[in-house]
């Protein structure tokens, strides 16, 4: 299967290194939302979605004015999916399946763009947007960003083992190369998205991590994305636990498992630079 990384929402919030792990500390720092576009026999699967051209046009609608001051979305829409899609030929109607890693606005703002989609996400996350209550739920999981409704297709994870994890293997509609890995703790039905390349994997590990040092033997974190992790997560101890499960896999299997996280723009660049397979 041919997979492709796209960036689908470059954002800039102020914080230079404490962001970034290094530069200056008065500047904007990047982070990107880090999608993939598979390409299957029957048609095109996207893992996760980036912001949507509505959340363009009309971000008020869907992104709170706290986010963006934090955030700093740049809101371009020649980086949504949907463009980036038309760009390389296809038409929106050719993406069948979306995978979610989860629901946050920054990861299904896409949604709404290709509506004739299968939406896969784990039930418990479904169920934690639709009752969101508290002002940071809210926030996170606007409703304007389903209000559609999706074609919702909702996973429990079912046992079946993917490298020591416990793994959702049958996604109808998707190839058995694509899995999900359910990693909760940034929220409560998070999940990393695992697809076969040739004879390796990709780990698409969602908000489960956001620097990529913080996979390294000796993990660090720049204090601005510790802040930012701990302030969105609803389990430590699961968030954390994941953590290590991630590092030890890198450990055992990097060899065979490439793992990223949805919003490093190194891991990014390092992927885009590899041939398309
Ligand atoms: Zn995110």
């Amino acid at each position: 299967m041919k997979v492709r990384h796209l960036n689908c929402g470059t954002m800039r919030p102020f914080g230079g290194r404490l962001v970034t792990g290094n530069g200056p500390l008065f500047a904007t720092a990047e982070m990107i939302c880090h999608c993939l576009l598979v390409e299957a026999d029957h048609g095109l699967v996207l893992v996760d979605t980036g912001y949507g051209t509505d959340d363009v046009r009309n971000p008020d609608a869907s992104l709170t004015r706290s986010f963006r001051r934090l955030a700093r979305p740049v809101l371009d829409e020649a980086e949504t999916a949907v463009r980036q899609v038309e760009r390389l030929g296809f038409r929106a109607g050719d993406v069948t399946d979306v995978v979610l890693t989860h629901l946050d606005l920054d990861h299904a703002g896409g949604l709404r763009d290709f509506p004739h989609a299968r939406v896969h996400v784990l039930r418990s996350e479904l169920e934690a947007a639709r009752a969101a209550r508290t002002s940071i739920e809210r926030t996170r999981y606007p409703r304007a960003q389903w209000a559609h409704g999706p074609r919702w297709v909702t996973h429990d994870p079912q046992g079946d083992d993917w490298f020591g994890f416990t793994a959702v293997r049958e996604l109808p509609g998707v190839p058995a190369d694509v899995r999900l890995i359910p990693l909760a703790g940034h929220t409560v039905g998070h999940t990393g998205v695992a697809v076969r390349v040739g004879d390796g994997w990709l780990l698409h590990a969602g908000d489960a991590y956001f620097h990529h040092a913080e996979m390294h033997a000796n993990p660090a974190c720049p204090p601005g994305l510790r802040y930012m992790q701990a302030r969105m997560e609803t389990a430590r101890g699961l968030r954390l636990a994941n953590q290590d499960r991630l590092r030890e896999l890198v450990r055992e299997h990097g060899d065979r498992v490439t793992v990223f996280s949805a919003h490093d723009a190194v891991e990014l660049r390092a992927l885009q630079r590899q041939p398309v397979a």
